[in-house]
């Protein structure tokens, strides 16, 4: 079935027959088994039958032979780099800014940003993310069209608005083209765009503030936009401790930890309860490759902060590899969820792929094979991801009362697992079918 025939159907949909990987509490997966989809909330899910009649011009969906995930959530996604793909190969992460990435994003111009931002929409429905967050969207990448055409395309995303303070410092050898639009980028223009789109296309688009990067500019600047975002409710994200120098500039311009700046900044909540609270102020910090581990990580856990782990990114930047394992055994954990970033440092915007390496890199670095199963890959590219949003009441799982489900065409992998098996797809196990994952193609979905 293609795509336009499923969301073209009409308010009541019924898919059955699938395999139905629910990432609900449980960790629940039903074979042969239904969700009912009414509007965009799931009404009901289970074991097919389906124990009740169906209103009058209900759609009935054959899912037989294809498994339905949720829909997969990118937390650091770079919407107008899909124009910059291939301009900045083979550099380490402060050349690779300093010397393409930045001169290119300060001449973007009228339809640049928006053009970019349809493109890597449409690469992210197509590889199975229904909802990302974008963490650097500069003045020139015109915040106001990006904030439209996202609304019309369907998506739902946290559009983090760049709020930044001078990032060009000589003693440190960084010169940054675009700090000629500070002023657009500004604490009092984030508010504008809050007050503006914050929860406008039926509560899809959500507007953050997303940092610059601490270079050098006084932490005082960091305090204002910390307590801003606390007296708003406006969550936050950051790119933190990314390469190997990223950890020296912390220590040498602010003698502290990166969570630690964060905490003196007061970016993050006090303490993990502070958020739920609040209702709204979240912290997602990208990479956290290059760490004082000791010190930390128990601030990650302790202040609520979510990670988003980038692992293509890292090793394509040669930024390293963050401690994810770490952050995951320490008591009470770390929430870890998954991003590409952006086309010019991962090369693509395919949460699969993501899943695929995070689930295969600690093995290797570490020398242990039970580090990161496919079920927590699968956790961190989903519900993990949620959590970090402050989305999970609404997203992340297949779960009565939530938006948004993902259905995955994987015939291929379905019959080579089953032929390889030699099984019936109800007697596959548990930890095969989520193998299966990494070879799974989306084909179509329904929002
Ligand atoms: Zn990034």
């Amino acid at each position: 079935m293609a795509f336009t025939d499923v969301v073209s159907a009409g308010n009541c949909k019924l898919f059955y027959g699938a395999t139905i990987i629910t990432v609900n509490q449980k960790r629940q997966i039903i074979c042969n088994g239904y969700i009912r989809v009414d509007c965009d909330r799931i009404t009901a899910i289970g074991k097919c039958p389906y124990p009740d009649a169906l209103p009058d011009g209900a759609r009935e969906i054959d899912c037989r032979g294809k498994i339905i995930i949720p829909g997969l959530i990118n937390t650091h996604a770079h919407l107008v780099q899909s124009l910059l793909r291939g301009l900045a190969e083979d550099l380490p992460l402060h050349n690779w800014l300093c010397d393409a990435i930045w001169p290119l994003e300060a001449v973007f111009e009228g339809e640049d940003g928006v053009n970019a931002a349809n493109l890597t929409i449409m690469e992210m429905l197509k590889t199975g993310t229904t909802c990302f967050l974008d963490p650097m969207l500069t003045y020139r990448a015109g915040f106001d069209q990006i904030c439209n055409t996202m609304g019309e395309m369907g998506i739902r995303g946290c559009l983090g608005k760049l709020v930044k303070f001078t990032e060009t410092n000589r003693q440190l050898s960084i010169s940054d083209p675009r700090d000629r639009d500070l002023l657009a980028m500004s604490i009092p223009e984030l508010v504008k765009a809050h007050q503006t789109y914050h929860g406008s296309h039926d509560g899809r688009t959500h507007v953050w503030a997303a940092a610059g990067t601490p270079r050098g500019a006084p932490i005082s600047q960091y305090l204002e936009l910390g307590e801003t975002c606390a007296a708003y409710g406006i969550s936050a994200t950051m790119h933190c401790a990314e390469a190997p120098r990223d950890r020296e500039i912390y220590h040498d311009s602010y003698s502290c930890s990166a969570m630690e700046f964060i905490r003196g900044a007061k970016l993050c909540a006090a303490h993990k309860e502070e958020p739920k609270e609040k209702g709204t102020h979240n912290l997602v910090l990208a990479h956290m490759v290059n760490l004082d581990e000791e010190i930390d990580i128990p601030l990650l856990a302790s202040t609520g902060t979510s990670v988003a782990h980038n692992p293509t990114s890292n090793l394509k930047l040669a930024s390293g590899v963050a401690p994810v394992p770490a952050m995951l055994a320490h008591d009470p954990p770390v929430n870890v969820s998954l991003g590409t970033d952006g086309a010019p440092c991962s090369n693509h915007y395919d949460m699969f792929q993501e899943m695929h390496l995070a689930g295969i890199l600690h093995k290797g670095v570490n020398h242990d094979a039970g580090l990161i199963p496919a079920e927590t890959a699968l956790e961190m590219a989903t519900i993990n991801g949620a959590k970090a949003l402050g989305l999970d009441a609404e997203i992340g799982s297949l779960e009565e009362q939530k938006r948004q489900i993902l259905w995955c065409s994987i015939h291929m992998a379905w019959e080579a697992l089953e032929l390889h098996l030699g099984l019936a797809s109800s007697k596959v196990t548990r930890s095969a079918l989520l193998q299966v994952l990494s070879m799974a193609v989306p084909v179509a979905m329904s929002t």
